[in-house]
């Protein structure tokens, strides 16, 4: 076909706001955004026929009224994390539960109290976290910003901004997501001074970097990555020695920061908040969601002088927290006061990080069953052995050992069954391995099973 022919062909913003569906969208939605929509379509219709891609005849309807759908169905939604990584980032990091849930569906009824003394006088937003933290991490003094990306920024610039900052080489790390040491330290206004080698930074490195335009000495854990082998790290307490000589303040960026010591449940032990403190950081930041399995946010805790100034930094107003992420880190910091059993029992991620062997293969086989039950003809359904990470920089070299449901598809390709997965209603995250599916079931939750068998069924005995 010429060019021009296909340009005919192309109806106009008009002619496809008269047809039928649309006409049917139009009923309930604005008409200038259903416009928008089909022009943008049309447009894009437009580009795809001249560039030679064969059409099917309904195709420009399709997508205009898949995407009219999309737009009014929730895309953040509730989902099933089969993929065995624990602190994934695509699904939200920390999940929730029933507790949270009942934290935030009472925070969402109305307004809220989140900044209000007794006396009807507005009070300080920060005051309550700030106790916990006290009471948790031993720390004088803590704030929250959005993330800990903007905790590590916002330290270093209410700490050393126009100054130097001194750092190993070997914690000049990135973290997914184009979260990079030199260049939040080039937004924050600070001044890298890079000391040692990749593998090995001694004492003397810091000691000889030090100048009176110094600001601050910034330790990193190095998070999502090992250095292995010929190495050597300054500790903490040497760091804070130092600092303590010449009066230049220690900075800490824990990244995933655990409240408790993991080792003590045959995990790799986690830099511990407490720990930091005690050893005499100034200040120390870490992620709300990772560890913590609270929402984003970045906590920072320290000596009272530094997070007072750190507080009266402009930054800190932007990247406040919202009543939401105030509400649910209380009720997740709520959860350390408990004695250890229960704070298990009651933590999400501690829950999946610490669920018994014996409980996930349980889990795993009952819903081979149910699914073996229903879907025989349709699938193979299997048992197997696999290994869970933990995701989101922490524990990372560590591989936890696993149960997952393998699922091999026979009457469709293992991929188009992974993408409906996806496409469910509540949509269910599973791992492709060659012709199979895997479902880990460390990080299949309590009550999930149902949904997996639902979202299967919903795939393959469709509802007429
Ligand atoms: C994860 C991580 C960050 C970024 O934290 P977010 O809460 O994702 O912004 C910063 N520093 C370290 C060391 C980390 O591990």
């Amino acid at each position: 076909m010429d060019k021009k022919k296909i340009l005919r062909n192309i109806p106009s913003v008009d002619k496809v706001l008269k047809w039928q569906e649309i006409k049917e969208s139009l009923e309930v939605l604005g008409q200038t955004h259903v416009t928008t929509v089909v022009r943008d379509h049309i447009e894009d219709y437009r580009k795809r026929l001249l560039a030679g891609e064969k059409l099917e005849a309904d195709h420009l309807k399709k997508s205009i009224l898949r995407e009219i759908q999309d737009l009014i169905s929730p895309y953040f939604c509730r989902a099933v994390n089969g993929l065995g990584i624990v602190l994934h980032t695509g699904l939200g990091r920390a999940p929730f539960n029933e507790r949270i849930a009942s934290i935030v569906h009472d925070m969402s009824k109305g307004y809220s109290r989140l900044q209000i003394d007794e006396e009807g006088k507005r009070a300080d937003r920060y005051r309550k976290i700030s106790r916990l933290l006290q009471i948790l991490t031993g720390a004088e003094a803590g704030i929250i910003v959005n993330n800990n990306a903007a905790a590590t920024m916002l330290v270093l610039s209410a700490m050393a901004k126009g100054k130097e900052v001194i750092v190993s080489r070997g914690q000049l790390i990135e973290i997914g997501g184009s979260y990079r040491i030199p260049d939040v330290m080039a937004q924050s206004g600070a001044i890298m001074r890079e000391v040692g080698t990749t593998n090995r930074t001694h004492l003397r490195d810091y000691k000889e970097a030090i100048n009176e335009n110094t600001g601050a000495l910034l330790r990193v854990h190095q998070s999502n990555y090992r250095i292995i082998g010929f190495t050597k790290e300054v500790s903490l307490a040497e760091l804070v020695e130092l600092g303590r000589k010449h009066n230049i303040p220690v900075i800490d960026d824990l990244g995933s920061g655990a409240l408790i010591d993991l080792s003590k449940y045959g995990l790799p032990k986690e830099p511990m908040v407490q720990e930091s403190i005690a050893a005499g950081a100034d200040i120390a930041c870490f992620s709300g969601d990772k560890l913590i399995g609270g929402p984003q946010c970045g906590i920072i805790v320290g000596k009272r002088q530094y997070v007072e100034r750190i507080k009266k930094n402009p930054l800190t107003r932007a990247l406040r927290c919202d009543k939401l992420t105030n509400a649910v880190l209380e009720g997740t910091l709520q959860l350390f006061l408990l004695k250890e059993n229960d704070l298990i029992i009651n933590h999400s991620v501690l829950g999946v990080l610490l669920k018994p062997l014996a409980e996930i293969k349980r889990q795993a086989r009952h819903c081979a069953k149910a699914l073996r039950t229903d879907l025989s003809a349709d699938l193979d359904v299997s048992v197997i052995q696999s290994v869970s990470e933990i995701g989101g920089g922490s524990l990372t070299t560590e591989q936890l050992p696993t149960y997952a449901v393998a699922v091999k598809p026979k009457t469709l390709s293992v991929s188009d069954l992974a993408r409906a997965l996806r496409l469910c209603r509540i949509p269910v995250y599973g791992r492709v391995a060659e012709d199979t599916l895997l479902l880990d079931f460390r990080t299949v939750l309590k009550g999930e099973n149902e949904i997996i068998v639902e979202a299967f069924t919903s795939i393959l005995k469709p509802k007429q």
